[in-house]
């Protein structure tokens, strides 16, 4: 990043969104020296971001670069665009420059060496208000007014505001109170902006109704060791939380966009669970055909395979009635227990949403075709990609990108753009 200073426009440059994207942004252009402001409806910034910081703020994933980049799914290309410029490696050079040391977790994962995300986040806007970026809370953008100016509902009523150049990091649409509610949509739309349905990921999913004993004994219980399956071929191990309403957590949330597919095109899913995945049918199968003596069915599970507390339970609610008579039944319903879900939870209760502007409404310098001068970062734009440290990388690469963006375009703008009517 370039410190020289920039004094050609008289206008500033707006940035909508205090969360990572928009902050990422407001970095790289007050250090190419342009005069930023930066606008954001809550009292506070960064307050998802922050939220992320209470479960172990997991910033991004060490794993190789084509394993990464598989993450995003469907949206591989676009968003490659964004992490040549700002990768996983970037990250962490990034964090360690803010004074915040990280570690590798076990499972690839890299979090901050205190797990939290309010150190970071402070020392970030300190840098940010040393580079003279001017910080307004409470300021709600709601769109232009008929001469393109911003309109900004603060407490003192509503403002005016011209920029050069605007970027929109407005966050996707989970857990609204943190302030990323959507509003921006219609917003957009009437713009000529084409979105697509923001739907919630990394989120649980609901069943028709657990059983009073699963609910009493088994609800917030980790099911671990196991592997989960939809449409029979997408195949993940690892753990998941049994909920009052169903399933969630690392595992669901890795499947959360192959689970929404599957409810999309036939009202439900039927998800398979492995209980053993480290032993085959075929072992499973003679472990249970071992003499049990007058043992009960329980104790022989628990002795023979090491099947008890809630994948047992679970063994019991989900497999058809007639498998406890048969031990291949039994075998196939342990390899592949099926659980039906009906529904995603709502999408105020995700950790991410999937859907937002879509692709082709931006160029490369993620700047809106529809509006020019009017630039685009972060979770409202329309990719997706499991829990694991994906979604911040992809939010901080974007407003990265963006940020550099908005350099390009400035450099090659006399005049200052504005939206119209
Ligand atoms: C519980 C939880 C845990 C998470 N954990 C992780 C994790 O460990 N690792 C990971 O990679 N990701 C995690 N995430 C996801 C990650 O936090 C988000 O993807 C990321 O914060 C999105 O960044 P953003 O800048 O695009 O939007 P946001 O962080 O949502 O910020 C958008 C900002 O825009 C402001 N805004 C919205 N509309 C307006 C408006 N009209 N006017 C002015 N301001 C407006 C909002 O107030 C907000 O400050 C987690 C999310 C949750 C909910």
């Amino acid at each position: 990043m370039s410190g020289s200073q920039h004094n050609s426009m008289a206008a500033p440059v707006c940035i909508i969104g205090g969360g990572p994207a928009g902050l990422m942004a407001a970095e790289v252009l007050a250090q190419a020296g342009h005069s930023v402001q930066l606008f954001d409806a809550m009292p506070s910034l960064g307050r998802k971001f922050l939220l992320a910081g209470i479960g172990g703020l997991n910033i991004t994933h060490s794993e190789d670069k084509t394993t990464f980049m598989q993450r995003y799914s469907a949206q591989t290309d676009w968003v490659e665009r964004w992490l040549t410029q700002f990768d996983a490696e970037a990250v962490r050079h990034w964090v360690h420059g803010l004074g915040i040391e990280t570690f590798v977790g076990s499972s690839g994962r890299v979090f901050p060496k205190e797990m939290k995300a309010a150190p970071l986040l402070r020392a970030w806007l300190q840098r940010l208000r040393s580079l003279g970026v001017k910080i307004h809370t409470r300021s709600r953008w709601l769109g232009w007014d008929a001469q393109g100016a911003l309109r900004i509902a603060t407490d003192a009523g509503e403002q005016q505001v011209q920029a050069s150049a605007v970027l929109l990091a407005l966050g996707g649409g989970s857990w609204p109170r943190l302030g990323s509610d959507a509003a921006w949509i219609p917003i957009l739309q009437h713009r000529g902006v084409a979105i697509a349905a923001l739907e919630a990921s990394n989120c649980g999913f609901d069943v028709a109704a657990w059983s009073a004993f699963l609910l009493d004994k088994w609800v917030a219980a980790p099911v671990k060791n196991c592997a989960l399956r939809v449409a029979g071929q997408v195949y993940r191990q690892g753990e998941w939380l049994l909920t009052a309403t169903g399933v969630e957590g690392s595992l669901v949330y890795a499947l959360s966009a192959e689970i929404r597919q599957q409810i999309a095109a036939q009202g439900h899913c039927l998800l398979e669970m492995d209980c053993l995945p480290h032993k085959t049918y075929a072992e499973v199968l003679a472990a249970l055909q071992r003499p049990r003596g007058k043992k009960t069915l329980t104790k022989h599970l628990q002795q023979q395979l090491g099947l008890d507390g809630v994948k047992a339970a679970l063994l019991r609610e989900c497999a058809p009635a007639e498998s406890f008579n048969d031990m291949a039944q039994l075998t196939a319903a342990i390899k592949a227990l099926p659980i039906r879900l009906l529904h995603a939870r709502p999408m105020a209760e995700a950790i991410s949403t999937a859907g937002g502007v879509k692709a082709e409404m931006l160029d490369q310098n993620l700047m809106l075709k529809p509006l020019p001068g009017v630039f685009c970062a972060g979770e409202m734009l329309d990719w997706d990609a499991p829990t694991g440290g994906y979604l911040l990388t992809a939010c901080l690469a974007s407003g990265f990108a963006a940020g550099h963006g908005m350099l390009r375009w400035l450099a090659s703008h006399e005049s200052v753009g504005r939206v119209t009517e």
